[in-house]
């Protein structure tokens, strides 16, 4: 029976699951970063040293792996792999000086146009690097990790690649592209899961894979966290109850509204569609301790809606489902009772996940028939039973939700 490995590289380290055909966890294992001025040697030591810790047997067995890393996490190398410059971490946003000229060749609406994008990211480098006599590779993070398995540089995926600037719909880098990426060398972009090619003999030597071990096109972390979740059909959504509160629905459609901070990732022949609001368990996390929340949760009954009406945020502002820079946080009133003061924000923030899912809705989205849930929140079943009152569909826990089990289904091919 062959196995299949998912690596997840996150913003504080990096996690492997292996998984067998029947989607069970054999092996996990998970690694922080150390602190770390040389970012991109941090990664490799730390890829190697996740591989290793899997043990050699399933090693032996292994069909396929799959990498995500944290969207717009960018390097620039050589031919050989080899970065010539720091890498730009994902909330990296020096490129917000570069967006008035992205502005001026981008449709309207288009993703790139953000400071944290890979376009402003290659932007930026286009403007501060010396001109190299050697033509210069523009990579994601999981492009370049995966490239330290199969060796053939310059492969990306459409996830990653969707805030460089690629075309999803159509598959291609677009035209209004070519004269803000050149001299770079942009990826040749695979649909994720994709096999790339076989692992790299010195690679297969030192960690005892089996000859024919495929490495896939990747992910981001986000969308491998999606995958994880179980869903799979238009219409089924996963919500992120961390510290914001983020939506991505599976649908049929397409929707982008860069304003509200919605956007479509690409999955099959499907659209990821998705958008996060600045409420969430930060709002929560102000007035609680964890001990507290789950204590004073078990108090509130679900049946019984307060009559508070709270837009729960720690400042002025969200973007989505309210586009409104100078929203102001509504907590008033304020009950003497806790109980009832944290009902009602945990009601506020099930109202504002459900506006979120009309709006998506109402913009074309497949109607929502079932809600995954991910993140902190998940393990409050009263907010659990609330949310399924606002949201009128069945609000289940994701049974899966790291984000490598997501990269291992994705090299399992189920999601190409
Ligand atoms: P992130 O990774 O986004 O920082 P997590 O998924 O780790 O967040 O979730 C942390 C959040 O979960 C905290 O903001 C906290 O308020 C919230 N949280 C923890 N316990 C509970 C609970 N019992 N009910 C509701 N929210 C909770």
């Amino acid at each position: 029976m062959g196995f299949y490995l998912g690596i997840d590289f996150g913003t504080s380290g990096a996690r492997a699951i292996v998984i067998d055909a029947k989607r069970q966890i054999q092996a996990e294992r998970q690694l922080e970063f150390t602190e770390s001025s040389d970012w991109s040697q941090c990664w490799q030591t730390t890829l190697f040293q996740l591989i290793e810790q899997i043990p050699v047997s399933l090693r032996r067995e292994l069909s396929a792996i799959a990498l995500n890393g944290t969207s717009s996490t960018v390097l620039l190398c050589d031919r050989s792999g080899n970065p010539i410059t720091p890498p730009l971490l994902y909330n990296d946003a020096r490129g917000r000086d570069t967006l008035e000229e992205i502005r001026a060749v981008a449709p309207p609406q288009q993703i790139t146009l953000s400071a944290t994008s890979s376009l402003a990211k290659l932007r930026w480098w286009y403007h501060h690097l010396q001109p190299a006599d050697t033509p210069l590779y523009f990579l994601h993070q999981a492009d370049w990790l995966a490239f330290q398995l199969h060796g053939k540089i310059g492969i990306s995926d459409y996830h990653n690649a969707l805030k460089l600037g690629y075309d999803v719909e159509n598959l291609c880098y677009p035209d209004w592209l070519e004269p803000l990426t050149a001299p770079f060398k942009l990826p040749q972009v695979l649909a994720p899961g994709t096999p790339i090619g076989e692992i790299l003999p010195p690679m297969r030597d030192r960690f005892h894979f089996p000859p024919d071990c495929l490495v896939c096109a990747g992910t981001t972390d986000s969308i491998a966290a999606f995958l994880a979740s179980g869903a799979t059909s238009p219409g089924e959504a996963v919500t992120s109850l961390g510290s914001t509160l983020v939506i991505k629905l599976l649908s049929h459609t397409r929707i982008d509204e860069a304003a509200s901070g919605i956007y479509s990732h690409r999955l099959g022949n499907l659209w990821l569609v998705g958008g996060a609001s600045n409420t969430g368990g930060a709002v929560l996390r102000h007035f609680f301790s964890d001990v507290e929340l789950a204590e004073l949760s078990q108090q509130i009954n679900p049946e019984q809606p307060s009559l508070l009406d709270y837009y729960p945020l720690l400042q002025p502002g969200d973007r989505f489902p309210i586009n409104d820079p100078n929203l102001l946080p509504r907590l008033e009133p304020h009950p003497d009772n806790p109980v009832d003061f944290l009902q009602g924000l945990l009601e506020g923030i099930a109202r504002i996940e459900a506006l979120g899912y009309q709006r998506l809705q109402a913009l074309g989205a497949t109607p929502l028939t079932r809600v995954y849930t991910a993140g902190g929140g998940t393990k409050n079943l009263t907010w659990m039973r609330m949310r399924d009152r606002y949201l009128n569909v069945p609000v289940i826990p994701s049974p899966q939700t790291e984000a490598a089990y997501g990269s291992a289904l994705l090299s399992y091919g189920n999601f190409s």
